[in-house]
C-alpha cells in the first residue's frame, strides 16, 4: 500500500496481510498435488487441511464441513442453482452474487422485506414465512431461506439468531451470506444452524480467488464442478493450495481482530464525527442500527457519489460509491431502494470502510479530503 495513500475499501478488497503474503509465497515455492501420495503431495495436503481448521474457527464450524472454492461468488451459485429448491426466500438486501443466482434459478422467488434501517423484522419475518408455508406447493424440505448476515454497503448487522430461529422452527434450510461479517462481528454456524455458510479470503486480509462454502453433512449440494472428487466430492478440481494456505493464516488473524474490535470502532466513530463536522448535513445510512465498526455509508446531499469518489481518489483516498460490483452501472442501489432511501440521497452514497491497516492518518485523511468534496459541492473552485 502507498504510504501517501488512506485505503478506505476493505468491504471491496482488503489488503493482504503480511502473515498470509508470507503464506501463500512459501506455498508457492512447494511442488505437490494434495491428491498425491508422495512427501511432496502430503505436504501440499497438510496445508490444505491446516487452512480448512482455520477457516472453521472462523466459520464456529466443524472443518469437515468447509469446502474451498474460487470465492463466495462460487459458494453461493453452488447452492442456489440446486435441484432440490422449489421456493427460495431472499432478503432484499443482498449482494448481486445472491440477486442473480436467484434471478436465474427457475425456484419460486420470495422477497423478504427490510425496514428503514436494513434490518429484517424478525416478527413479520415469521409471518411472512407462515403464509408462503401455508400455499399447497410449499414445503419446509424444499424451501430455502438466504441472508446475509451483514451489509456489504450499509455494514448493517441481521438479526441472525432470531432469524435463525425461525427457520429451525420451521424446518427450512438457510444460508447465511457472512462474507462482510469475518472477522467484524462473530460467527456461528453451528449455533445458528444454518445448512449453508459462505466465506470470502479477499475481504479478510487473504489472497483474491478463494473462499469457502460451510455445509453440514445434510446439506443438499449439486456440485457445480464434477471430476476428481476433491473436497469430498462438493467441489472438483485441483485445490489452489497457495491461495488456500493464505486464507486460512488470514482466517485466524481475521479472528483475532474480533478481540480488539474497539479499535476499530473508535477509528469509525472519528472519521464519522469528523465527516459531519465538516458538512451538518450529510447523513449516515444505517446509523441507528446494528452497524459492523468498519463501515460507514454517507451520503453528502447534491454531491453525486461518482463525482465524490474521484475527487477522494485525487486526494488520496480510496473509498466508493456503493458496492464495488455495482461502480459502473448507474442504476440505483437495490439495498437502498429496499430501505426506502430516496433516490436523491442514495445517488449520493459513498462508502467508506476500514480494517486491519487503517491508522489515524488514514481519517484524518479522509477528513481532509472530504473537505475537498464539500467544496465542490458548493461551487467553489478548488486551487489545491
Ligand atoms: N457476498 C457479499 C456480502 C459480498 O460483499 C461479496 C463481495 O463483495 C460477495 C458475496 C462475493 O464475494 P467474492 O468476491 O468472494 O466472490
Amino acid at each position: 500500500m502507498s504510504v501517501n495513500r488512506a485505503y478506505l475499501d476493505y468491504n471491496a478488497t482488503a489488503p493482504l496481510r503480511p502473515q498470509a503474503r508470507a503464506a501463500v509465497l512459501s506455498a508457492l515455492d512447494d511442488v505437490g498435488n494434495a491428491s498425491s501420495v508422495h512427501a511432496e503431495g502430503r505436504r501440499a495436503r497438510a496445508l490444505v487441511e491446516a487452512a480448512r481448521v482455520k477457516v472453521a474457527a472462523l466459520a464456529g464450524a466443524s472443518a469437515r464441513h468447509v469446502v474451498f472454492t474460487s470465492g463466495a461468488t462460487e459458494a453461493i451459485n453452488c447452492v442456489v442453482s440446486g435441484r432440490a429448491w422449489k421456493t427460495l426466500m431472499v432478503s432484499a438486501v443482498e449482494h448481486p452474487a445472491v440477486a442473480a443466482s436467484v434471478a436465474r434459478s427457475s425456484a419460486d422467488h420470495i422477497v423478504i422485506p427490510v425496514d428503514g434501517s436494513g434490518r429484517i423484522d424478525v416478527d413479520t419475518f415469521g409471518t411472512l414465512i407462515d403464509c408462503i408455508l401455508g400455499r399447497e406447493h410449499v414445503h419446509p424440505a424444499d424451501t430455502l431461506i438466504i441472508v446475509q448476515h451483514a451489509n456489504n454497503e450499509t455494514g448493517v448487522v441481521q438479526p441472525i439468531d432470531e432469524i435463525a430461529n425461525v427457520a429451525r422452527d420451521r424446518g427450512i434450510r438457510l444460508m447465511v451470506d457472512a462474507v462482510q461479517s469475518a472477522g467484524r462481528v462473530e460467527i456461528d454456524q453451528r449455533r445458528w444452524g444454518a445448512e449453508y455458510l459462505v466465506l470470502s479470503s479477499h475481504k479478510i486480509g487473504g489472497p483474491q480467488g478463494a473462499g469457502a462454502l460451510v455445509a453440514t453433512d445434510d446439506a443438499k449440494i449439486d456440485a457445480l464442478l464434477v471430476g476428481g472428487g476433491q473436497e469430498r466430492g462438493r467441489r472438483a478440481g485441483t485445490e489452489n493450495i497457495a491461495a488456500i494456505a493464505g486464507f486460512g493464516v488470514a482466517a485466524s488473524a481475521a479472528r483475532s481482530d474480533l478481540a480488539d474490535i474497539s479499535r476499530m470502532a473508535d477509528l469509525r466513530a472519528r472519521l464519522e464525527t469528523g465527516l459531519i463536522n465538516v458538512a451538518p448535513d450529510a447523513i449516515v445510512i444505517g446509523k441507528d442500527a446494528p452497524r459492523l465498526a468498519n463501515t460507514s455509508l454517507i451520503a453528502l446531499p447534491r454531491a453525486p457519489a461518482e463525482t465524490a469518489v474521484i475527487a477522494l481518489d485525487l486526494a488520496g483516498v480510496a473509498a466508493s460509491a456503493g458496492a464495488a460490483c455495482s461502480s459502473g452501472k448507474t442504476t440505483r442501489s437495490p439495498v437502498l431502494a429496499a430501505m426506502g432511501i430516496h433516490n436523491d440521497i442514495a445517488k449520493c452514497a459513498v462508502r467508506f470502510s476500514l480494517g486491519w491497516a487503517t491508522t489515524e492518518d488514514d481519517v484524518s485523511r479522509c477528513i481532509d479530503a472530504w473537505q475537498r468534496v464539500n467544496r465542490i459541492r458548493s461551487g467553489v473552485r478548488d486551487v489545491a
